[in-house]
This record gives structure tokens, sequence and C-alpha cells, in this order.
């Protein structure tokens, strides 16, 4: 059924037959039973589809991941146990040693780390580029060994708006895939799919949960690339399957060959799975979605132009203000409004930031973000706080920098909480 997004929200997924729950039901079993050993060895050899045990599938998560799959208008998902198993499994799916990664440099720190550390110790290097390069510096980066180009919607921590056509075109020219990080947006206000993207995972710990309950990622397929026609660059898809009988992806699952293989091989063995009591509230989460995205976009942006005329505030960085530079871009991909995230500097630097942030009463100082409780960070005295102010600045993270991640309380209160805070500095 062709419905709207809200609706998505509310009923995808979960499809009760006669007689059945008709809220989400937790299968909170790890294995399934059935009448005969030949009825389970056809779901080992995939010649049938079914339940055997909840590290490869469970009907919870199915559920769930199900309608993450519709949200985005993808063909098929699967969840993770958290965002950072998404990330990589995205990658690894269709990476091996001596393959290479082109990749945005405003990815979230845990990203960065995971792309330029660990995945190279694994022998899959990257070459990362500035998003606002010229298509000649984007091309330039390509090796005959890249497999997927890799980005966010919105970047965490920097708030900068992705291209996403511009990624397209340049992956589709040399034959890959582009996989985008689509956590701060949503589907709720971008679907990267409609802009070319192939791949797109979530960190559904963030707005998706929305009540930080829950760490959990999501990987969804397109069904658009044509592993096939580019079957040099992908044999692990196109080509026979040792562990499964000389089984191809591609031919036994269509156009869910990309989400077929992460389960099948990729959480056979790694085995980063949620539980089915994580998912359920997931789901939980993912029925107010929409209605949440609205209201955190709503005071972001009243927050954002309170911060922008405050004498005491040097400057704001929200992509649904005019000045920002990457309005343009955000009124392009995210016409509704982006998210409920945004970062500003106080005057005064690194102590002003400080006594601002203990000053706060209503916003926790906390290490999250994207959820229903408005929070703050300041990462140099945090997450960054071994570094030097120097080092901060090559980081992006001036030492002023405040994160803002703004809740869905009464907009009075919020503001009057800056206000009073930012009166202390
Ligand atoms: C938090 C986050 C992640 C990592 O997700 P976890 O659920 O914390 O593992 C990945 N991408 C983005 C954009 C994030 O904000």
């Amino acid at each position: 059924m062709n419905y709207h997004n809200g609706t998505k929200c509310v009923q995808a997924g979960w499809e009760p037959k006669n007689g059945e729950p008709r809220v989400l039901p937790i299968y909170q079993s790890t294995t399934f039973k059935y009448d005969s050993s030949e009825a389970m060895g056809k779901l080992f050899d995939l010649e049938e589809a079914g339940y055997f045990y909840t590290r490869l599938q469970n009907p919870t998560n199915d559920a769930v991941a199900a309608k993450i799959a519709a949200l985005e208008g993808g063909v098929a998902a699967i969840l993770t146990s958290s965002g950072q198993a998404a990330t990589f499994y995205s990658i690894m799916n269709i990476c091996k040693a001596g393959d290479h990664v082109v990749s945005s440099s405003a990815i979230y720190g845990g990203s960065f780390n995971l792309i330029s550390h660990t995945m190279a110790d694994m022998g899959i290097r990257c070459t990362f580029v500035d998003p606002d390069c010229d298509e000649t510096e984007l091309e330039a980066a390509f090796l005959p060994e890249t497999r997927c180009v890799f980005g966010e919607t919105i970047a965490n921590p920097a708030m900068s708006v992705l291209d996403i056509e511009k990624f397209a075109k340049a992956a589709h020219s040399h034959g890959v895939p582009l996989i985008i990080d689509n956590t701060f947006a949503t589907p709720v206000n971008c679907r990267p799919f409609e802009w070319g993207a192939d791949i797109v995972i979530h960190s559904t710990t963030k707005y998706m949960d929305g009540h930080a309950t829950s760490v959990g990622g999501a990987i969804v397929d397109s069904g658009n690339f044509d592993w096939q026609a580019h079957s040099e660059r992908f044999p692990g898809l196109t080509t026979p399957d040792e562990t499964y009988h000389g089984s191809i992806f591609t031919e036994l699952f269509g156009k869910a060959a990309y989400i077929g293989k992460v389960t099948t091989t990729l959480m056979r063995d790694l085995g980063s799975v949620p539980s089915p009591h994580n998912s359920f509230l997931l789901n939980l989460g993912l029925e107010t979605l929409h209605l949440r995205m609205q209201r955190h976009c709503a005071n972001a942006k009243a927050a954002a132009e309170f911060l922008q005329a405050h004498p005491k505030v040097s400057w704001v960085k929200y992509c649904d203000l005019p000045e920002d530079s990457n309005f343009r871009k955000a009124q392009k991909y995210l016409p509704n409004g982006s998210c409920g995230v945004l970062a500003f500097g106080v005057a005064g630097g690194r102590q002003a930031a400080i006594q601002f942030m203990d000053s706060l009463k209503l916003a926790a100082v906390v290490t999250h973000v994207a959820d229903i409780r408005t929070c703050v960070l300041h990462p140099a005295s945090t997450t960054h706080r071994q570094m030097q102010d120097e080092e901060l600045m090559a980081a992006g993270v001036s030492p002023d920098l405040i994160r803002l991640s703004v809740g869905i309380e009464d907009i009075e209160d919020i503001i009057a909480d800056l206000s009073q805070a930012l009166a202390t500095v």
C-alpha cells in the first residue's frame, strides 16, 4: 500500500493476521521449533525462508526492519545492535582487504575512527574528501579499487548538509554504490534514495528510538544498484558462495541481494544482532517519529533564532537559518526541516562555554544527542578534552562550540533556560 510516511510510522512493518495481536509482539526467543530435521535443513540451505535462530532472523526484529525499509522507500532492511555495527556491515558487505572507500570528511567521529583506523587495519583504505569539493576533486579521489562512497545527510557534529546528488553521480560513474548515513534527517525529513543513494544506514539510537532507551542501528537497501552489471567489483554478491553450497546472492535474493548477504554472512559470522525487546522499544519510538521530528525542528529553529539575536552568542550553525552556508542545500534536500540539533559559540571562548553549560537547569549535560529531552555537549571540555585549542580548531571543533540538541519540551521553557544561563556568562 502506498501510504504516506506518517501512516507508515504508525502502521508499517507488523501486519497481524486474523486473530493475531494488534501490537507488534516481542518474540523473546533465541530459537524456533520445527517438526522435522528435514524442514530445518531446508532453512540452513536457504531453500526455504523461516526462523530458526535469532542471530540470523527474529520476527520482532524483522517487522521493525520492514517498517524502516518502508519509511526509506527501500526493498529490504536489517536491524543491527548499534549504529556503529550498521556502518561497519554496510561497508564490509561489499569491501575486502585491498579495496578502497571514498568518504565525505564531514561524518560522525565514531564513523571516522572506524573507517580511518579499524577498517584501515583490515586492509580497506579510504580517501576523505571535503563534502563541498568540486566535481574534479571528487573524481580524483576514486581508485580502481574503490567499492563504495560514504557520507551523512546532515553531518554530526559539523551540521553541514551533503549534496547527495553530486555524490551519487560520482559513485555511479565509477560503478559503485553510494551509502548514506541518514541518522539526523530521518526518512521523515529526507529520503536519500530519491536523490540517488543506494544504501541507507541509521543509528536508530537517535531520533528513531527518540527516547534514549536503546542503542541500535539499521541498514536499508534501495534495490536500485545493479550488482550484476558491475560483477567484477562485487564478486561476493554475484559469484557462488561456498558456505551456502555455491548459491549466488543476486540470483537467490534478487533485488534484496545486498541485505540477504548481510543477514546470511555478516550477521551469521559477526552477530551484532539487537535484542527483540530493544526492537520493540524502537518500534514504539518509530510510531511517533513523524510528530516528534516536526516539533524538534520547530523548537530548534526558534532556539537558533533566539541564539542568533543574543549579544553573548558569537555564531550559530543551523541549516534552516537563511544566513547559514548550508541553507540552499537544506532547502533542496530537507524542505520540511532538518533536525533538532544545532551548534553555537559563546563569546568568551572555552571558559564562557563551561560557565554557560554549568548554569543550565532544564537542558542536561549528557553524551547523547537527538532525543526528546533537550541536552547539550561541550566537546572541548568532554569528548575532545585531551586536545589543545589549536588541535581542536584543526578538527573543526572550536573551543567555544556547544552542541545543542533541542528536545520536544515547550519552547518557552527551553529559551528561558538558555537565556538565564547566558545571563551568567
Ligand atoms: C550516534 C551516531 C552513529 C553511531 O551510532 P551508535 O548507535 O551510537 O553506535 C553513527 N552515525 C551518526 C550520524 C550518529 O549520530
